[in-house]
């Protein structure tokens, strides 16, 4: 996957000159304003995924979430991969590399003492180290690439990976075949 950059010579692009990478940057935030999906709805899903923390290794609520959201954006989805993991894979339709964007889905044993409005439901297990957001602003990430899929080549993968907290989500998910499933990514880019 990469910027399309029609307006600037191929060469001087990849000399990643000062203005090079200034007219870049200029570009990708118009894009970003151009597609950015109404972000309301994902204020919701991390609100709903904060009052509903699921553990490592138990995590199906959070990931049915992710995976029905990639799959409503036309993502081909990969579920139950090393555990509660998951993948979505999605092409421009164009040539190009390969971008893995990954985020956590599992939660801490925590007792919540905020008196947020959304605050945990659950007793001694809570979003205390962001995996919720993780997965809110994964999802919003796919909407916007999905809505801006002209602008990009070559193929998005986002990741949603299960009991991180316990050091084992990952090498769950590649011993389970993860690249047998989706394209081994030139780029992975996490939190
Ligand atoms: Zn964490």
């Amino acid at each position: 996957m990469s910027i399309n950059h029609e307006t600037i010579p191929e060469a001087d692009f990849y000399k990643a000159t000062t203005m090079a990478k200034f007219v870049e940057r200029s570009r990708l935030s118009a894009i970003i304003e151009e597609f950015r999906p109404e972000l309301s709805q994902f204020e919701e899903i991390y609100k709903d995924i904060y009052r509903n923390p699921e553990l490592g290794l138990a995590e199906a609520r959070t990931a049915s979430i992710a995976a029905n959201l990639l799959k409503d954006h036309g993502f081909e989805v990969h579920e139950g991969i090393g555990g509660h993991g998951l993948a979505g894979v999605l092409s421009s339709g164009r040539p190009g590399r390969t971008v893995l964007l990954r985020a956590d889905l599992d939660a801490l044993p925590i007792n919540e003492a905020t008196g947020l409005s959304y605050k945990s439901n659950t007793k001694d297990v809570m979003h205390a180290c962001g995996h919720d957001m993780h997965v809110a602003c994964m999802l919003a990430t796919a909407s916007l690439l999905r809505a801006a899929k002209v602008k990009w080549s070559g193929t998005l993968v986002c990741l949603l990976q299960p009991n991180e907290e316990k050091d084992a989500g990952a090498q769950a998910m590649v011993d389970d075949g993860l690249y047998t499933k989706v394209p081994i990514p030139d780029v992975i880019l996490g939190k």
